[in-house]
């Protein structure tokens, strides 16, 4: 493509010629979405033809749509959990992909309880690495790139034993030498070391992040996490610890915590006393209202990048209390299974954010979503393919990598929004069948519903049960909580549950919840203890009187199993006659042993 259409094209003039080669690339691929697509199809399966999965459904070497959607069914992780699991039980056949496994991430999405586990290729980090290079010169073209950022990224946590071995999308990227053997760019330079990247200790890693951000306070332009959840826990770690983090200041010494060799070694090259950068720092920090923290903090920064689309718009607005309101820009739109696309206009509003899916990452197609469908009442005939979707439409995103994954529902509502030359553009509706989520967790109804009836059989010798349940994802505490409403039955006054059986019951519940929630609450400390809140009798019936009274038809009026709205917060909140905590961590250890790992 000409320079000129580039020039006139909607993503504006690129800054050097790297950029414009970026930038020319996403013309390109969006410019021809159909074809690229077919060829990305044919690509896929002419190199996986041989592999059990493929010769399994009779294609006999055939490439195009038309066979490939005859003959290969849609399916869900738990439909190829067998052949996964036989790959992480060390058979090199191949299986999914011609190409050898290099490594399993970790999805946060759970199966039977457990994460997901997803093998990847190594080639697929080529594509992710493409993906970052060109969110770049967009962020150039709105003169975002010349800012140093503020990092806050950890890939886990050795003390709680998070082992090696499946690693999440992210930090298999950050573990990469895509990214530690990046080439220098003065202008994109991010405060925190990749020691302190590295760092599998999630306090160091963070503690040494937090400091090498607060010395450069003033060149700081951004600051950013890949998720709101994530960025929040910065801050409340900055709560915790900034009386160490200002004596270090001070003093030019490391927090004796920090032990980690690659980490001391960088900070002594660098850590230096600084007492009037300690001073100014202590004076905002102790202030009891953080509000504006942010950029009290870094005062030049101009914008957070951070993802608050999806389920992280639930904390927008504790973001916009502890940074002034700033600019979010969130850019990416990825996924263990396959990075989809990005934002070619990082800066619009949170409620405008759409994601161009970008149809060089693998094969998209979209199965229409009609929200009172019975699950798998459409039938994958319907399909749709990436040029093909419709403005306003609603889609589940269904994805072919080069991977090994075929027609494999990723359960993310996408809504059309528009379109870039011939790629539409997706605004991330929610994902599918989740009730709840702080962090990377996603609860589910029926496993909210388990939880409920394994934790109230510690009333049943009180003979006090739960009538009626609800729940909310309460983000206004750092990390963000469950919060369950129980309204309860006590058919023995004089023998009610104590608070300690009440406590107990929110243990219970969090025991009963997937091992996602409890790496988050145990390993990652990112979600704070479950609580209970009992409210008083008859709550239920005035919450249904409520509704009704707004329209709801007596007949098909169902409890609300998660609510959100500040009417109804409100009238339960002032019906709360105790409130409970789980009182202590519940059970986690790492991931299920994959008894041999894929070098
Ligand atoms: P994981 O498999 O743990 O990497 O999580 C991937 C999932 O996170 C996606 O399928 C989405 O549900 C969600 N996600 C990723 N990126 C975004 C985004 N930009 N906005 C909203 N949700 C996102």
């Amino acid at each position: 493509m000409a320079v000129d259409s580039i020039l006139s094209s909607p993503l504006g003039p690129p800054a050097c010629e790297k950029d414009a080669k970026a930038l020319q690339f996403i013309e390109e691929m969006t410019r021809n979405a159909d074809s690229v697509q077919e060829n990305v199809l044919a690509q896929i399966l002419t190199r996986n033809a041989q592999t059990e999965y493929l010769k399994g459904l009779n294609l006999n070497g055939a490439t195009d749509r038309e066979t490939f959607k005859s003959k290969v069914p849609m399916v869900t992780y738990e439909d190829l959990q067998p052949l996964i699991q036989r790959i992480a039980n060390g058979d090199r056949s191949p299986i999914l992909s011609a190409h050898p496994v290099s490594e399993f991430l970790t999805s946060s999405g759970t199966s039977a309880g457990e994460r997901k586990l997803m093998p990847t290729i190594k080639e697929e980090l080529d594509r992710r690495q493409l993906l970052y290079s060109l969110l770049m010169p967009i962020r150039e073209r709105i003169g975002q790139r010349q800012r140093p950022l503020l990092l806050v990224h950890q890939i886990g946590n050795r003390n709680s034993g998070w082992a090696p071995g499946p690693t999440r999308s992210l930090t298999s990227y950050y573990k990469s030498d895509h990214f530690k053997t990046r080439p220098f760019d003065p202008y994109n330079v991010y405060t925190s070391p990749n020691e302190a990247i590295l760092c599998p200790d999630s306090f160091q890693s963070m503690y040494t992040q937090m400091l090498c951000g607060l010395y450069e306070r003033q060149q700081v332009l951004r600051v950013g996490a890949v998720f709101a959840s994530g960025l929040l826990r910065a801050i409340r770690f900055l709560q915790l610890n900034w009386q160490h983090l200002t004596e270090d200041i001070r003093t030019g010494s490391l927090n004796p915590k920090v032990t980690d060799p690659p980490i001391r070694e960088y900070m002594t090259r660098s850590i230096r006393p600084d007492p009037e950068l300690a001073d100014c720092i202590t004076k905002e920090c102790s202030k009891e209202n953080w509000e504006g923290i942010i950029t009290r903090i870094w005062p030049n920064t101009k914008y957070l990048d951070v993802i608050v689309t999806g389920a992280m718009a639930q904390y927008i607005p504790t973001l916009d209390y502890y940074s002034g309101g700033l600019p979010k820009a969130c850019t990416m739109y990825a996924s263990s299974e396959c990075y989809f696309g990005l934002n070619l206009n990082p800066m619009c509003k949170p409620s405008e954010v759409c994601y161009t899916i970008m149809p060089n990452m693998a094969y998209f197609e979209f199965l229409p979503h009609e929200p009172n469908n019975s699950p798998g009442s459409t039938p994958p005939s319907q399909l749709v393919d990436l040029a093909d979707v419709e403005i306003g439409k609603e889609y589940e995103l269904v994805i072919t990598t080069y991977a090994g994954l075929c027609r494999y529902r990723v359960g993310d509502i996408l809504r059309v929004t528009g379109f870039h030359n011939s790629a539409p553009q997706f605004q991330f509706v929610r994902r599918k069948n989740v009730l709840l989520s702080i962090d990377s967790d996603k609860t589910d109804e029926a496993e909210l519903q388990t939880a409920v009836e394994n934790a109230s059989k510690l009333l049943r010798e009180f003979n006090t049960s739960v009538v009626e349940y609800t729940s909310y994802a309460d983000t206004k505490t750092i990390p963000g909580h469950y919060v369950i409403y129980w309204e309860l039955l006590s058919k023995d006054s004089g023998n009610s549950p104590s608070k300690h059986v009440l406590d107990r019951c929110c243990l219970a519940m969090e025991e009963s919840l997937n091992s996602v929630y409890r790496q988050c609450r145990v390993a990652d400390n990112s979600i704070g203890p479950l609580e209970i809140r009992v409210v008083r009798n008859g709550t239920f019936e005035e919450l249904m009187d409520y509704a009704i009274s707004r329209g709801a038809s007596i007949n098909q009026y169902k409890v609300p199993r998660c609510v959100s709205f500040t009417p109804i917060m409100e009238l339960l909140d002032s019906r709360v006659v105790s409130a409970h905590f789980s009182p202590s961590l519940p059970h986690w250890t790492p991931e299920r042993s994959m008894k041999k790992r894929i070098k």
